[in-house]
């Protein structure tokens, strides 16, 4: 008798069947040798894995502006300026903040200091 607090059933065509049985000969990895439960499991874990990876590409990250600490200015020092003076923060451009994506991570990963 199934466990059935563990385990639900699910009804498809006879044509996602077979396709089922082609893609697991064929397209999933043969010497896995999957029963149709591990192949549907494996394709749903696959397929939520690439939305996962989408998602987090997606994802951006606010950080304060290193530059201008937050302050979307910057205070040019006395010796330049030979008064108080202020400046536009260029990196942020005077957002005080940054806003990352993954991709951004990703270039900073692969660029050699
Ligand atoms: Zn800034």
């Amino acid at each position: 008798m199934t466990d059935t607090s563990k385990y639900k059933n699910i009804t498809v065509t006879h044509k996602t069947y077979d396709d089922l049985d082609i893609l697991r000969d064929k397209v999933l990895d043969p010497n896995l040798k999957l029963s149709r439960s591990q192949a549907v499991t494996y394709l749903v874990n696959e397929k939520k894995l690439n939305l996962m990876v989408k998602h987090m590409e997606k994802t951006k990250h606010k950080v304060i502006c290193p530059e201008c600490k937050g302050n979307g200015y910057i205070r040019v020092p006395y010796e330049q300026a030979r008064e108080e003076v202020t400046a536009r923060c260029d990196t942020c451009d005077c957002e005080g903040e940054l806003t990352l994506t993954e991709e951004d991570f990703i270039d900073q990963i692969d660029k050699p200091n």
